[in-house]
């Protein structure tokens, strides 16, 4: 028997997770990212609930916690760096700002790509160029260096910006949301004086529609977010010093930290800025080509649920094909499983992102009051309000009985 063929475009989390799913399925699995080698920017990741399971079940739960990058909470900050609220990590709870799982996204991809690079394809430096569906069998798709692969199934997994999507749009009848927020991430050194440098995700509301971000990592550093109300600027802005320039212009007096953040500026490298967005598909395939994570489904930064997404969406994928012979019955069972969840975590907190980033003095004042009431004990309810992943509203579904599948018989048509 010959094994089933899926080639997965876009190596950040979802993709390699599939894989890794894929390969124990008895799968043979193609991954082509466009990058020349593994990306491993990014800070921050949340990985929630069921997305956690879905570690467990990998066998990455304790490497990704050993990894942690020591975050034990969330404190909402005065000007002065004096805390207005206070919401520490509880063990258990999926619900706050700080996820039960927070690693950098460098390290995770790199864990992912480590752990599937033995027994899997991984082409780095192209893209797809082509993807032909003939009506009586595999698609044969075009890579930009000229090979051409058959292919069970084609998945995007290129994230929010996704090119092949884009060329494909009204397959899957795309829409794509601005949230009105920019954020510039980056990081700066740790100040070994400050002794709050390291160990909570500190938060500052400035006016103007600002905010400012320092959270710890496990490599000595602090990684800053800047963000602010704004229509998209990151795809006119290219180059990384034009990026500099709009941040030193609209943080200028912010306060709090902004002198030390804007001094380090010159000397960034890791500057990634991006205007936050939704994406929405009517469909997640046409035919034998399907989307996953962020070429998906995009929830954004804001709902705290992009990785977790990712990963328990490539875990029910994988278990879908792996359980039908079929590819469309399979497709369909997978958008079945996942769209509830999805829609869900799309729905983002009421007025958010722009309630957390007021424009006047009385708005800053008044989230600030926010953040203490509901900090204060009795009405935490107020954060899972802000703060609401719905990241344990999904019960896995078990694959367990697929392991012992080393190949599956290859469909025709
Ligand atoms: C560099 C980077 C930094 C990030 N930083 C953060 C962060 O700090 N905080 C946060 O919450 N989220 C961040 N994200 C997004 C986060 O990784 C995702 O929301 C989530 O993990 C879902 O992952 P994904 O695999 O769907 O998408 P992504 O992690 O975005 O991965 C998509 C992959 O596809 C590749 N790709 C794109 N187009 C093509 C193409 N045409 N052909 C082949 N490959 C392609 C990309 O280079 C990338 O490697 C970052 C993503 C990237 C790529």
């Amino acid at each position: 028997m010959t094994p089933r063929h899926v080639l997965i475009s876009g190596a950040g989390i979802a993709g390699p997770t599939l894989a890794w799913w894929l390969v124990r399925y008895g799968f043979r699995c193609t991954v082509v990212e466009r990058f020349a080698e593994l990306r491993t920017g990014g800070q921050n990741i949340d990985i929630r609930g069921a997305a956690r399971e879905v570690l467990r079940r990998m066998g990455l739960d304790d490497e990704v916690g050993a990894r942690g990058t020591g975050e034990i909470g969330t404190r909402f900050v005065d000007c002065d760096g004096r805390a207005v609220g206070e919401f520490p990590q509880t063990p258990g709870e999926t619900d706050g700002p700080t996820a039960e799982r927070e690693v950098l996204r460098g390290q995770f991809a790199e864990l992912l790509h480590e752990r599937t690079r033995d027994d899997v394809d991984y082409r780095f430096g192209v893209q797809v160029d082509r993807i032909e569906q003939p009506a009586d069998g595999a698609a044969r798709v075009t890579l930009t260096d000229g090979t051409t692969l058959d292919c069970d199934v084609v998945v995007l997994a290129e994230g929010i910006n996704s090119r092949t999507r884009g060329r494909l749009a009204d397959a899957f009848g795309v829409h794509e949301r601005r949230l009105g927020v920019s954020i510039g991430y980056f990081s700066v050194p740790r100040v070994p004086a400050d002794a709050q440098d390291g160990t909570w995700w500190r938060w500052y509301n400035a006016t103007g529609g600002r905010s400012i971000t320092l959270r710890p990592d496990n490599v000595g550093r602090q990684r800053v977010t800047l963000s602010f109300r704004s229509a998209p600027v990151a795809a006119d802005l290219r180059s990384m010093d034009a990026q500099k320039d709009v941040l030193r212009r609209r943080f200028a007096g912010a306060g709090w930290q902004s002198d030390r953040i804007l001094a380090a500026l010159p000397d960034v490298d890791d500057l990634y800025l991006e205007d936050l967005g939704q994406v929405r598909a009517d469909r997640w395939s046409d035919g034998r080509v399907a989307l996953l994570g962020d070429a998906a489904w995009c929830a954004s930064p804001v709902s705290g649920m992009g990785t977790s997404l990712a990963l328990v969406g490539a875990y029910v994928l994988a278990g879908e094909l792996a359980a039908h012979v079929h590819h469309q019955d399979a497709l369909a069972r997978y958008e079945e499983r996942m769209r509830p969840y999805v829609t869900r975590a799309q729905k983002l907190p009421p007025g958010a992102p722009g309630v957390m980033h007021p424009r006047t003095r009385l708005g800053v004042a008044a989230l600030r009051t926010a953040f203490r009431v509901a900090a204060a004990g009795p009405l935490r309810r107020f954060e899972t309000t802000l703060f609401q992943p719905p990241a344990d509203q999904f019960v896995l579904p078990d694959y367990r009985h697929l392991r012992a599948v080393e190949t599956a018989t290859t469909e025709k048509g």
